[in-house]
C-alpha cells in the first residue's frame, strides 16, 4: 500500500499509532504536514503557540531527514492538500490521529468522508488522550461534569500498562512530492519577543523527552508538595509539548509508574484534569464561548473605557498588586506561567476586576506557548466559577494571601519584578465584596 500519513498535533516518532500503522503496511509512505489556520478558526494558534510550532516542525524534519524521510510541508485546504498529494503520490490510504476540538472535528469527518468517496482507504488513531471523550460515561450513559467520579471510572478503565510503540525500524521509501519550506510558512512572530522564549524552551520531541527524563529524575518525587510553589521548578513544563503531541501521556504514565506511587497518584491526577476538560470540550462543544452554567449567560461583566483600561493593566503586569503582575510578566516572558498564579490573575480579573473571563481566555490564547482549547476553557471557566465543577463563587484568592503562603521568602516576585509596582488599580477588600453581592444576586435571580 502507498500510504500518508498526517502529521497534526502528533509531531513525535514515538509512541505516534497513526505512523507505526502506516510504517507497518506501507510499500511507500508520504509523511505530511499542512498547515490550515483558517480551519481551526476561531481558535487558531496564537503568537505564542506559532513560535513553537515553527521551531516544532523544524526539529521534527530534522528528525524524519535522519530516518530518510521528508516532510512535506503545505499551506492552505486540508482537504484540498490532501486530495492532490494522494494523486500525485498515487495513495491507497491516509492516516492520522485524533483531534478533539470541535471546528476540527467537523473538518476530519469532512475529509473522511470526501476522502472514502474518492476511493482512498482512511484510519484515525489515538494519540492524545489516555481515554477518549466517548469511551467513558456516567451509569446513566452521560458525559462526566465532575472531576472527582469521572477520574475514578477513567482510572478503573484504564490498562495497567499500554504497549507503547517505539519510533519505527524500518521505515518504507518516501515520496518526492512538492512541498513549501517551514520558514514560508510566516509561523515566525515578527515581533522580537518570540526570541525571549527560545531561552526557556526547546520545541520538539528530543526537548519533551529530556524535560521527561529532568522531571522523573529531579521534581517528580516531590511534587505533591512543590507543584504549589510557583519559585521552584516543581511542575513537569511538560504542557506545550503535549499541546503539539511531542509527547503523549500514555509515555508520560510509564515513566512515572515507578516506586514512588503517590507521588505518581498527584501527577496522573493532573493529567486526569487534561482529560476531564478534553471530555467537557467534545461533550460540550460550545463551551470556548458560553459558560457551561447557562446561569452566568446573563452576568454583567464590566466593559467601557474603565475596563479597557484595567484589562491592559493586568495584561501588562501593571496592576500594581505584586503576586499578579509577577504572574503576568513571566508569561510574557517566558510564554508559560505557574499553575497556581494562573488561578490567581484570573481571580483578579473575572472576580475583583469583573472583566469576561474570555478576555483572560484569549490573552492567554495568545501568549501562552501551552493554550489548549480543551484546558484553557476549563481554567477560566473553573476560576470565573461558571465552569463545570467550577471553584466556589464565593472562592475569591487574595494575591496578598497567596503570596505570603506560596511565595514567603520573594523568589517568585522579585525575579520578576523588577521595577517599583504602580499604586494598586483596585482595592482587594472592596473589590472582594462587590464581586460577592454581584455573584451572589445571580444565584438570587435564578433561584
Ligand atoms: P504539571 O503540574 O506538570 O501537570 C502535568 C500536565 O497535566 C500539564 O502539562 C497539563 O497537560 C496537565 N494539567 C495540569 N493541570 C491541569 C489543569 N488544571 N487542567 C488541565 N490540564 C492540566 N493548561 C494548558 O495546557 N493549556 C492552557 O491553555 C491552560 N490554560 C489555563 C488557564 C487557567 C486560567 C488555569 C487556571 C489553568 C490553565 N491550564 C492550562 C492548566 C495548568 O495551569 C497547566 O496545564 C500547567 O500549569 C502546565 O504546567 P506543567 O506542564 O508544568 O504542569
Amino acid at each position: 500500500m502507498r500510504i500518508i500519513h498526517w502529521f497534526r498535533r502528533d509531531l513525535r516518532l514515538t509512541d505516534n499509532p497513526s505512523l507505526e500503522w502506516a510504517c507497518q503496511h506501507a510499500d511507500a509512505l508520504c509523511l505530511v504536514y499542512i498547515h490550515a489556520p483558517d480551519e481551526e478558526s476561531p481558535w487558531a494558534a496564537g503568537a505564542a503557540s506559532c513560535w513553537w510550532l515553527h521551531h516544532a516542525l523544524h526539529a521534527l524534519s530534522e528528525s524524519l531527514a535522519q530516518r530518510g524521510h521528508r516532510l512535506i510541508i503545505r499551506h492552505g485546504s486540508s482537504l484540498q492538500e490532501l486530495q492532490q498529494i494522494a494523486d500525485a503520490f498515487n495513495a491507497d490510504a491516509v492516516s492520522w490521529n485524533r483531534l478533539y476540538e470541535p471546528a476540527i472535528i467537523a473538518r476530519d469527518r469532512d475529509i473522511k468522508t470526501r476522502l472514502s468517496e474518492a476511493g482512498y482507504t482512511t484510519r484515525s488513531h489515538n494519540a492524545a488522550l489516555l481515554l477518549e471523550p466517548w469511551t467513558i460515561e456516567t451509569g446513566a450513559g452521560r458525559p462526566y461534569r465532575v472531576f472527582t467520579p469521572f477520574w475514578k471510572a477513567a482510572k478503573n478503565t484504564l490498562p495497567g500498562e499500554f504497549n507503547i510503540a517505539e519510533p519505527p525500524d524500518s521505515w518504507p521509501p518516501g515520496a518526492d512530492i512538492e512541498g513549501l519550506s517551514i520558514d514560508a510558512l510566516g509561523l515566525r512572530p515578527q515581533h522580537p519577543w518570540g526570541d525571549k522564549l527560545a531561552a526557556h524552551w526547546r520545541p520538539g520531541e528530543a526537548g519533551a523527552l529530556d524535560q521527561l527524563d529532568h522531571f522523573v529524575e529531579h521534581a517528580a518525587a516531590d511534587y505533591p508538595s512543590t507543584r504549589d510553589v510557583p519559585a521552584v521548578a516543581g511542575t513537569s513544563r511538560l504542557s506545550p509539548h503535549l499541546h503539539f503531541g511531542e509527547i503523549g501521556p500514555r509515555q508520560i504514565r510509564a515513566a512515572l509508574l515507578g516506586p514512588d506511587a503517590p507521588a505518581a497518584e498527584k501527577y496522573l491526577a493532573e493529567l486526569g484534569w487534561r482529560e476531564f476538560a478534553h471530555h467537557l470540550l467534545y461533550h460540550f462543544a460550545d463551551t470556548p464561548q458560553r459558560e457551561f452554567n447557562p446561569k452566568f449567560e446573563a452576568f454583567e461583566w464590566r466593559s467601557g473605557e474603565a475596563a479597557e483600561a484595567d484589562l491592559k493593566a493586568w495584561q501588562r503586569g501593571q496592576t500594581g498588586i505584586e503576586l499578579v503582575d509577577a504572574g503576568m510578566r513571566e508569561l510574557w516572558a517566558t510564554g508559560w506561567m505557574h499553575n497556581r498564579v494562573r488561578m490567581i490573575v484570573g481571580s483578579l480579573l473575572t472576580k475583583n476586576l469583573g472583566i469576561d473571563w474570555r478576555a483572560g481566555a484569549a490573552w492567554f490564547w495568545d501568549t501562552l506557548v501551552d493554550a489548549d482549547l480543551a484546558n484553557n476553557t476549563l481554567g477560566w471557566q473553573w476560576i470565573a466559577g461558571c465552569g463545570a465543577d467550577a471553584a466556589p463563587y464565593f472562592r475569591i484568592f487574595n494575591p496578598d494571601t497567596q503570596a505570603e503562603r506560596f511565595d514567603p521568602d520573594r523568589r517568585y516576585r522579585d525575579r520578576w519584578l523588577s521595577q517599583p509596582l504602580a499604586e494598586p488599580i483596585i482595592d482587594l477588600k472592596t473589590s472582594r465584596q462587590a464581586a460577592l453581592d454581584r455573584y451572589a444576586r445571580l444565584k438570587e435571580d435564578s433561584a
